[in-house]
């Protein structure tokens, strides 16, 4: 690169916050356009799948868990049911993504898109939309895993890995010592970021609420916090946990699949609005996802995955930090062995347990069991009862269902809305068929 672009792609780059923090040496030639292989042709669609719109505006988080919404626009899948005008609009922030589902496309805003959990189900209740409620159906699973919990350079050696219960202490002690509270951050409250190291921070016997500062912070001011001293840990995704570890800003305690193996991750939602008057097109906009679910986890296509994501248009990312993830690979740091399972990295379509793209009840049940756990939403989800309720208005595996059956994906279709007994590093066990059970086995919770 010469100097010239160089300079000139740091200027472009420095807008933006996130990329600016990283960028070092040469970054290497765009991907040559020969590389990508040929798009999915579009089929022939019987007059009962025919799409009411070829449209619908989804919203993005530069992350993993957007691949598959890339790969179903840029490997033609979309196109191929006749939404041949999908828009994917890359999204600030989450608090973002909520504001312009909130005013829908009609209004510059979005249909839906990619969705922390248990984000639709809160927006549809208004619990984070200053009380307006905008039913939201809650369609697929975007992936699972491609997340961690990364911990700042000055903490190595003192034993912040999967299990924290020998450095609880060191944790707690942290105020006597430096004055301040051990400081952990995530990017949304009360959504996955949240509830992953708080899981792993109370399994450690560490109190997330009274023992530590953990609060919402963006990506690229938590990174410099950990660089100059003031930020002490970060509940983030890929591609952020490779780059902690790359250039030495700390080191990964654990990646989620660690904590839970094949947990439930980021999902697609659209407004139900928007769902109910496009049936078709949300399937069209289902089987298109499903494809390009299964594309993603193919390892031969992992290649051309990253140099279509890394593209400045979407992640805008440099390939070679995608590359380890997409492998599986976590350079962990810290004395600890390196994971080198391409199983331990994003997935999107199937894992070892089963779907990844089917959206389980149970699933949906955990997060608001967690979100009572920790006394998130009192006087709005009181009991496990009225989250079943909201569950049921809100998730839509029948849709998922009926797509994949015209699809022809039939082999592919969970017998059950539960994918059943869930569980954790640390031994605890979530039964959807009895979540008091699981609540009553924590040590600590606020309910
Ligand atoms: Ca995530």
């Amino acid at each position: 690169m010469s100097n010239f672009s160089r300079r000139r792609f740091l200027l472009t780059a420095g807008a933006t916050a996130a990329s600016s923090v990283f960028l070092k040496g040469c970054l290497g030639n765009p991907p040559s356009p020969a590389a990508l292989s040929p798009k999915a042709e579009a089929i022939e669609l019987s007059p009962e799948q025919v799409p009411e719109t070829s449209t619908v505006k989804l919203g993005y988080i530069p992350i993993v868990e957007a691949a598959a919404l890339v790969i179903a626009q840029e490997k033609g899948f979309f196109a191929k049911y006749g939404m041949t005008d999908v828009k994917l609009a890359k999204q600030a922030s989450w608090a973002s993504a909520r504001d312009n589902v909130t005013i829908g496309s009609a209004n510059g805003g979005i249909d839906g898109g990619q969705w922390q959990m248990p984000m639709p189900h809160l927006i549809s209740e208004g619990i984070i939309t200053n009380g307006r409620k905008i039913p939201m159906y809650v369609l697929a699973q975007l992936n699972t895993q491609g997340n961690g919990i990364a911990i700042a350079r000055m903490h190595k050696g003192k034993g912040l890995g999967l299990d924290i219960s020998g450095a609880a202490d060191y944790i707690k002690g942290f105020q006597q010592a430096n004055g301040r509270k051990f400081k952990a951050a995530h990017t949304f409250p009360q959504v996955n970021q949240d509830l992953w190291i708080r899981y792993w921070f109370a399994a450690g016997g560490v109190d997330p609420d009274n023992d530590i500062d953990l609060l919402a912070v963006p990506s690229a001011e938590t990174v410099q916090g950990m660089r100059n001293g003031s930020m002490d840990a970060f509940s983030t995704g890929d591609p952020w946990p490779y780059r902690i570890v790359a250039d030495d800003i700390g080191h990964m305690a654990a990646v989620s699949g660690q904590i839970w193996r094949f947990h439930p991750e980021e999902y697609l939602s659209i407004r139900a609005d928007w769902v109910d008057k496009n049936p078709k097109a949300t399937k069209a906009v289902l089987k298109a996802l499903m494809e390009a679910q299964q594309w993603c986890d193919q390892a031969k296509n992992r290649e051309e995955l990253v140099q279509i994501v890394s593209q400045r248009n979407f992640f805008n990312v440099p390939i070679r930090i995608l590359q380890p993830p997409y492998a599986g690979k976590y350079a962990m740091g810290d004395g600890k062995a390196d994971v080198g399972d391409f199983k331990m990295g994003p997935m999107y379509w199937k894992d070892d347990i089963g779907s990844v793209s089917y959206p389980y009840k149970s699933h949906d049940l955990w997060f608001l069991t967690e979100s009572m756990r920790w006394g998130f939403h009192k006087g709005k989800i009181n009991d496990i009862d009225q989250a079943k309720q909201i569950i049921d208005r809100v998730n839509r595996e029948d849709l998922w269902r009926e797509a994949a059956k015209e699809a022809g994906f039939n082999s592919e279709i969970p017998q059950s809305t539960s994918r059943g007994v869930e569980r954790f590093f640390d031994g605890k066990e979530f039964d959807p068929e009895n979540p008091e059970a699981y609540l009553n086995s924590l040590a600590i919770k606020r309910v």
